[in-house]
């Protein structure tokens, strides 16, 4: 459910008509709902709430402030995967004892400044980076919270790209070598270990991958506590899926129950790391057709926005609803190509996007589910402006990060000595 919908044949964002934030702030641009992001985290926190969960969001799925404050707000933490995340979790008032550090290649500076600001949980992936983490934290003379991120070697039936708990992958340490690993962090001063971590990848429809997932950890869990360790916390990382086009992923009801099933009777405390699912469809990226191309196959409606600004396509294959800005329903359709400006035959934003026949330049169009993975992965090839990104809330909207200029972008760059004039 979301808070993008039709009024009169035109579409809104909560209570602001879209045509309306693209006459004032120019296309393409980001528009999150901050409604539909409040109702994605009550479901779905509400959902685990009996379990006594801690929901950490994974703010690489939508870094900017505005909406990690909107979640923080709410009650969430932050899941993290570099120091730059980290700068904005606390940037938008996540306390650090809510924020867990995960990612595979931390770096020691990294180490030292989320041990510095107190962080909530180090998810460690490798017996080196384990070690660095001790010898860090005691030289700061500070003791790390440490959770030992595993791969369950399951494969959770997504794209190869956004799979990551399957052995060949770089994720995690095997089920096998993290007892050992264990008692190597109970026996090391500087290291609390607090408990395991797992993620078996992104964009999951099906429950079945976390359920084998989960089942595995709970094992492990027994077993460490056969040995004599502690173990305080499970986090059960993120991965479920939202609708893009035709998906029917479970519900977090359904989710929670499997939780239930799998680990309810470990007595850990609970984190999960959502990220797609609080804010993929709280977000629309508004574009504006340049050009109607009609080729003797197909037809390439020709936008503003490209793969620059929404990888998704390009990279993972994904789908992307596309509606008109202003709808009229009984209008005859074509299947159209919609692609951006970039020089990428990749450059596809949809595939077969069903459009009014008679779509012409200047017409405004949403592509749907955009929330997610989308503004975070945005980047500034061609020498495009960074895209804009606005937030709305009931019948207010604002830029959230305002679209730098050219001056701005291009001096960036600096010309050697040797090349001044
Ligand atoms: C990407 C990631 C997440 C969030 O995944 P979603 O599919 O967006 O829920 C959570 N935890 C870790 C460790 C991640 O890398």
């Amino acid at each position: 459910m979301n808070h993008f919908e039709y009024r009169d044949g035109r579409l809104f964002a909560e209570g602001v008509a879209v045509a309306e934030i693209a006459a004032a702030v120019g296309t393409p641009f980001y528009c999150y709902s901050a409604a539909t992001l409040t109702r994605h985290y009550q479901v779905f926190a509400g959902a685990l709430a009996s379990l006594g969960a801690l929901v950490c969001y994974a703010v690489k799925a939508n870094s900017n402030i505005a909406v990690i404050r909107t979640l923080a707000r709410l009650g969430a933490g932050a899941d993290v995967v570099s120091e730059g995340e980290l700068r904005r979790a606390l940037a938008a008032g996540v306390p650090a004892e809510k924020i867990v550090f995960s990612g595979v290649g931390k770096t020691r500076p990294e180490m030292a400044f989320a041990l510095e600001a107190g962080i909530g949980q180090f998810n460690v992936e490798s017996a080196p980076e384990l070690e660095a983490l001790a010898e860090i934290a005691a030289g700061l003379g500070r003791t790390a919270p440490v959770a030992l991120r595993v791969n369950p070697d399951v494969d959770a039936n997504t794209h190869h790209k956004i799979a990551t708990g399957r052995k060949e992958d770089k994720f995690g340490i095997d089920l096998a070598l993290a007892p050992a690993l264990y008692a190597r962090a109970a026996a090391l001063p500087s290291l609390k270990p607090v408990g395991i971590a797992v993620h078996i990848g992104s964009q999951l429809t099906t429950l079945d991958p976390f359920r084998a997932a989960f089942a595995r950890v709970a094992a492990l869990v027994r077993s460490l506590r056969a040995q004599g360790l502690t173990v305080e916390r499970l986090d059960l990382g993120g991965g479920l899926g939202i609708v893009y086009e035709g998906e029917s992923p479970p519900n977090p009801a359904d989710y929670a129950a499997m939780v239930a099933e799998t680990v309810g009777g470990l007595d850990v405390k609970l984190v999960f790391e959502p990220g797609r699912v609080l804010v993929g469809n709280a977000g629309i990226l508004v574009t504006s057709v340049i050009f109607v191309k009609d080729t003797a196959t197909k037809r390439f409606v020709i936008v503003d926005a490209a793969m620059n600004d929404l990888i998704r396509p390009a990279l993972y294959d994904a789908k992307h609803n596309v509606v008109p800005a202003a709808d009229r329903r009984n209008a005859a359709r074509r299947a159209a190509e919609v692609v951006g400006p970039v020089c990428e035959t990749g450059d596809v934003l949809a595939r077969g996007a069903a459009l009014p026949d008679d779509i012409a330049a200047g017409a405004l169009l949403a592509i749907e589910s955009a929330g997610a993975y989308g503004a975070a992965m945005a980047s500034t090839y061609n020498t495009r402006l960074p895209v804009a990104e606005v937030m709305v809330n009931g019948d207010q909207f604002f830029v959230i990060r305002p679209r730098p200029d050219y001056e701005a972008l291009i001096s960036l760059d600096r010309l050697p000595t040797w090349l001044e004039d």
